[in-house]
């Protein structure tokens, strides 16, 4: 089975593992990506997400896939079959290829079972997870809608995406990590086409 070897998995590319995977991967790690494109916000329409007046779901999709892409995260698009603790993390099975990683990122919706199989404790049906998204295995994230009985919105699993990998930062970077940027970066990342 070929391996293949990156610093953070994420598991799920709606927008809690679309998030997860933009800011780990704007801030320099490796970040890998699986989808199975059954994400709800192809059955959405949003008018509720901050700083965006309207927005069909799936459109807004498309606009999340690309920014990601942008940055460099390595988006595949396979079913994960297996999650597993390995020696130096997690060990990953898609399309029949292992993928290795320090760091994973469960981010599958509803669907909580490789959750439930990696031995992340639950509280009553809900992934238990702390304030920054890490479940009861270390190193092990829990995001978006599997770690909410029922107050799913796209604003808060992005959110939670977002904080676990601000926490995956700050412990490979040793002190609280912050993704601040000011308007004068904006020539350097977009070379100029910002204000456009
Ligand atoms: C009809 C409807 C209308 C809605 N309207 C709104 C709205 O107006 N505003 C709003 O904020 N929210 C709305 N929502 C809710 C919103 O769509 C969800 O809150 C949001 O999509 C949850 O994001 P998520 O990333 O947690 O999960 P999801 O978006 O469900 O993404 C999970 C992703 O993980 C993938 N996946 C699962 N298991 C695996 C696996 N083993 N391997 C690889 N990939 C996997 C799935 O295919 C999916 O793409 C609506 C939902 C519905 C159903």
């Amino acid at each position: 089975m070929a391996e293949t070897n990156a610093d953070v998995l994420v598991v799920g590319g709606g927008p809690a593992g679309l998030s997860a995977a933009l800011f780990a991967r704007k801030n320099g790690l490796e970040t890998i990506c699986f989808d199975t494109d059954g994400t709800w916000m192809h059955k959405a329409h949003l008018f509720n997400y901050l700083g965006v007046d309207s927005i069909d779901g799936s459109a807004f999709m498309t606009a999340a896939r690309s920014q990601v892409d942008s940055f460099g995260v390595e988006r595949v698009e396979a079913e994960v079959t297996d999650v597993s603790e390995a020696d130096d993390g997690f060990a990953v099975e898609a399309d029949g290829e292992e993928y290795t990683a320090s760091y994973v990122v469960l981010a599958t919706g509803a669907n909580r079972d490789l959750a439930d199989s990696l031995g992340c404790a639950f509280d009553d049906e809900i992934v238990d997870v702390d304030v920054t998204m890490e479940t009861s295995v270390e190193n092990a994230y829990a995001t978006g809608a599997m770690v909410r009985a029922e107050e799913w919105q796209a604003i808060i699993s992005a959110g939670d995406g977002a904080a676990a990998a601000l926490n995956i930062l700050s412990k490979e970077k040793g002190e609280h990590y912050h993704d601040f940027d000011v308007p004068a970066d904006a020539d350097a990342v977009f070379g100029g086409m910002a204000e456009e």
